[in-house]
């Protein structure tokens, strides 16, 4: 820390990204990547490109990029907001939406970047348990008249609500903004995208980074009735005018176009997620029933920390966190059936030597 720093920030603690090793070649199941490449076209556009383009801006306002997003959720483009991956939507939404003296409320264990970044913007925050069993137990977050953000299916559990109980959420807190995070959405969960018609206190963030297999391309955006995109463009004129890269909107539109291909890769996931989950349970593995591209799981005899370090010596590298709730479990991401089959196979020997 440098003598410059805020006082203010002197004691943040920031977010920790899952560990991205260069030592050697590991089979990577820390970050819910996709296992597959982007398809042929986004490929194929990214080789044509004319990089002596790179010299000047984007389109800050990604129009053509926004009208593709629109019309594959049957919105309308000015219902569309584009960002640099969808934690800056999160970033934007805690500083533009919650009133000094108001809370934000989410489950105790979801994606630690909403506490990370109500902690640098200085907003108020309640974290609400989850249910014994890992579930967000909808009733907690009707009627409480405060601003909620749920990622669904909830991170690092994989459990979705539907969109029917997201929608009682909404209902019934209309002075209050509802964001809904469907990073995850398409490997299993039901968007609630079309809801935004209804309410105009539902904001919905997806991401290019997981089932449109472009996470180094930082695309996100988010889904909700104009006055509060236009909120969050004022955020993002007034920090990032060109937030989205002229590569990115590129290929991401060439992305929207090849929507075929990334269902079939969700597809492919959903399968691997099922037959691993069913191998685990073979193991004596408690596995959380996932509808994300990773799961949750626990041994009864074997730590969660024993277990992440003995596989990441064997070249396999899963999420742990110290969080006392899940301390004892990992979140894997669903990999290729290749990858996950020297998952099991690592994962085997650690249990039979245990
Ligand atoms: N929401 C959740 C629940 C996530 O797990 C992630 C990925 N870490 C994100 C949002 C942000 O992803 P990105 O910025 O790559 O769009």
């Amino acid at each position: 820390m440098s003598r410059f720093l805020k006082e203010r920030l002197q004691g943040f603690v920031s977010y920790t990204p899952g560990e991205q090793p260069r030592d050697k070649q590991y089979v990577k199941l820390n970050t819910n990547e996709s296992p597959y490449p982007p398809a042929p076209g986004v490929l194929k556009a990214l080789e044509e490109a004319d990089y002596k383009d790179l010299r000047l801006y984007p389109d800050p306002t990604g129009k053509a990029l926004k009208e593709a997003v629109a019309g594959l959720y049957d919105i309308e483009p000015e219902q569309v907001f584009l960002s640099n991956g969808s934690d800056d939507i999160l970033n934007f939404s805690f500083m533009a939406f919650v009133e000094d003296g108001e809370e934000i409320v989410f489950p105790d264990i979801t994606y630690s970047f909403y506490e990370t970044i109500a902690d640098l913007h200085a907003v108020s925050y309640r974290r609400i348990p989850l249910t014994e069993d890992f579930r967000i137990r909808v009733s907690d977050y009707t009627g409480i008249g405060a601003n909620i953000v749920l990622p669904n299916p909830n991170a690092p559990t994989g459990i979705a609500l539907s969109a029917e109980e997201i929608e009682r959420i909404v209902s019934t807190n209309p002075d209050h903004l509802v964001l809904i995070d469907e990073a995850y959405v398409d490997f299993g969960g039901e968007s609630v995208i079309p809801l935004i018609k209804k309410y105009d206190n539902l904001l919905v963030s997806q991401t290019f980074s997981k089932s449109r297999c472009f996470a180094g391309g930082r695309l996100g955006f988010a889904a909700a009735q104009k006055p509060l995109i236009d909120d969050l463009l004022k955020i993002q004129y007034g920090t990032n005018p060109y937030n989205v890269n002229r590569i990115t909107q590129l290929a991401a539109l060439e992305t929207i176009r090849e929507d075929a291909y990334y269902k079939e890769m969700a597809d492919r996931i959903r399968k691997t997620r099922a037959s691993v989950t069913e191998e685990l349970r073979k193991m004596d593995f408690e596995v959380l029933p996932s509808e994300a591209n990773f799961i949750l799981m626990r041994h009864d005899r074997i730590g969660g920390q024993e277990i992440y370090e003995k596989l990441k010596e064997n070249g396999v590298l899963v999420r742990h966190f110290s969080t006392e709730r899940i301390k004892d479990h990992n979140r894997v991401t669903i990999g290729s059936d290749e990858q996950m089959e020297i998952f099991l196979e690592k994962l085997g020997q650690i249990v039979r030597e245990a």
